[in-house]
């Protein structure tokens, strides 16, 4: 297990834990992620490291959803959103090289469904 997801998935599990804590749920049998493809994290690797960190927790047994919300990016040059499969891509309308990366680099707590 890489320490990266090792370490974002400790992260996701603070998050669900402070939303128990306010919300006074004791289970959570749903978890929705959203890890963009352009984040530099390998979704298998969080699926697993999940399963690890969660046990033994409010979140443990959690059916984990990943959604991969394509990257996005801004071209300078055609003033427009694109979809880029990677970073450092050019635009693949233009060839341009000004893009700014605007989404897909993401990786967050989209929903919890709980008991
Ligand atoms: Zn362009």
């Amino acid at each position: 297990m890489p320490v990266h997801e090792m370490s974002l998935c400790q992260g996701i599990l603070d998050i669900i834990e402070e939303r128990a804590a306010v919300d006074r749920f004791s289970r959570v049998t749903k978890v929705r992620l959203s890890i963009g493809a352009l984040s530099h994290v390998d979704p298998k690797a969080i699926g697993f490291g999940f399963d690890v960190v969660t046990r033994d927790t409010v979140a443990d047994g959690a059916v984990l959803e990943i959604d991969q919300p394509p990257g996005q990016a801004f071209c300078m040059a055609c003033s427009s959103t694109v979809t880029i499969p990677t970073r450092g891509q050019p635009c693949p309308s233009c060839g341009s090289h000004q893009l700014m990366v605007v989404g897909g680099d993401e990786l967050r707590v989209d929903e919890l469904e709980v008991s």
